[in-house]
């Protein structure tokens, strides 16, 4: 079958919804290290890791062969009445990583089932349907969590079973607080917070939901602080608080294991997904055992924590341990940071340059202006692209370049990357100036 015709068949048979990347998308037919090959035999450096589903990157032996020894037990038995001793591991590591005291694990197939796990315990325990979120937030694609969704362009808030308030505070570079100092713009969000509880929510909330870095919101990243303080307020109130991980968890930000630790506030739960599998279908939350286990009535989810899963999931955990790699997300994720502000020094096509570790977003607007710029993103990509690397895009306005490789990333494809995006991005500047 040519590319031109399975491009089709994908057209046809798939959701308008799905939205593929680049004018021409690829298919990625192998892959290894940090490089993907498509079927003309083109090879791309990705420098999303996926969707910073492959952690690791590519071909890793390890979670392989602890995928394969699985196998080789016979053992593809996928049930929740036994049990499942790679699933017990996984969830004792993953509390024990948490920082939650006593903390109980419940594992799911990906994200968005994370977080409606989380919306229905929350929601459950304070017997109340209320529920706060950020502006520009992102947090699945089913009935609350899609409903709950502050981006427009992600969101369908008329299905949602919850009701939602949002605050200020995720996105700061368009926020009307942008030109405060980091105390003054917490303060003012905080302010924002109790108003919007005493004004906007009949008062009795369950539970406000958040990123520490906005994924789809284009990497925007609160001030340090910001939800330590944010949760001072919701503790007054009486609402839990739960940290959405599922991008920033298992060391990616580089100076802390979870994106929630930068805020010295230890939440009621966490929930998680992509990286967690190296590309396997594997999320869930850990959190308080007073929260987790809230519900009075049977609730499974048949596949989440699966042997084959769990396995591969305990070996993309040891991996990240044995080989520092959030060190290295911390170390690289700087020489990244450095490499594009100085781009920005030079090319007023970009807006700003945030994020933590290897998790960097690059906003871009008209040259010269504050304004968005979605075709200066897709100007970019398509740069990269023809350079052999592969980014990501996002944000409120589709003008945001989302860089997350892989974990496992070397000083040479951060040289290499930085090369390519420098040229790019001069490019796009260029033409729109
Ligand atoms: N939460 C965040 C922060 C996300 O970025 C995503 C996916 O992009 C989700 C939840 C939903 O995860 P999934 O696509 O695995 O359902």
């Amino acid at each position: 079958m040519s590319h031109e015709e399975l491009l089709a068949r994908h057209r046809a048979v798939l959701p308008n919804w799905v939205a593929l990347y680049y004018d021409a998308p690829i298919e990625i037919v192998s892959a290894s290290g940090r490089r993907v090959t498509d079927g003309d035999g083109r090879t791309y450096l990705d420098f999303f890791a996926g969707i910073l589903t492959n952690a690791l990157g590519y071909d890793v032996a390890e979670v392989a062969d602890a995928i394969r020894s699985q196998l080789s037990t016979g053992v593809m038995h996928t049930s929740t009445l036994y049990l499942i001793r790679k699933q017990v591991e996984l969830a004792e590591r993953i509390a024990s990583l948490s920082g939650i005291p006593n903390a109980k694990v419940f594992l799911t197939n990906s994200g968005t089932e994370a977080n409606e796990a989380a919306l229905m315990m929350a929601t459950q325990l304070r017997r109340s349907n209320e529920v706060l979120a950020l502006r520009n937030s992102y947090h699945g694609r089913a009935f609350a969590t899609v409903g709950i969704t502050g981006n427009r362009s992600w969101s369908a808030s008329s299905l949602s079973p919850v009701k939602v308030s949002y605050v200020h505070g995720g996105y700061r570079y368009r926020s009307p607080f942008r030109s405060l100092s980091d105390a003054d713009y917490i303060a003012a969000c905080v302010d924002d917070l109790r108003n919007i509880i005493e004004t906007t929510t009949a008062g009795e909330v369950a539970c406000m939901i958040a990123e520490p870095i906005q994924g789809v919101g284009g990497f925007a990243t609160p001030p340090d602080g910001f939800f330590g303080a944010m949760k001072t307020v919701l503790d007054e109130y009486g609402v839990l608080f739960i940290s959405d991980e599922v991008q920033t968890g298992w060391g990616r930000t580089g100076e802390h294991y979870w994106g929630i630790q930068a805020h010295d506030v230890v939440p009621d739960a966490m929930t998680f997904a992509k990286g967690l599998g190296n590309g396997l279908a594997i999320g869930g939350l850990v959190g308080k055992p007073e929260l987790v286990d809230a519900f009075t009535a049977n609730s499974i989810s048949t596949f989440g924590g699966n042997p084959i899963a769990s396995s591969g999931a305990l070996a993309v955990l040891d991996f990240i341990r044995d080989h520092d790699l959030q060190a290295q997300a911390a170390k690289l994720g700087s020489v990244l940071f450095d490499g594009l502000r100085s781009v920005a020094d030079q090319y007023s096509v970009v807006g700003e340059v945030r994020g933590k570790g290897l998790m960097i977003g690059v906003e871009l607007v008209q040259p010269g202006t504050r304004e968005a710029s979605a075709r200066a993103a897709s100007l970019v990509l398509e740069a990269t692209k023809q350079r052999g690397l592969l980014i990501g895009k996002g944000g409120l306005y589709g003008n945001v370049l989302r860089l997350a490789p892989p974990m496992t990333l070397t000083e040479e494809e951060t040289d290499e990357a930085l090369g390519t995006l420098r040229e790019s991005i001069a490019a796009a500047h260029e033409e729109l100036s």
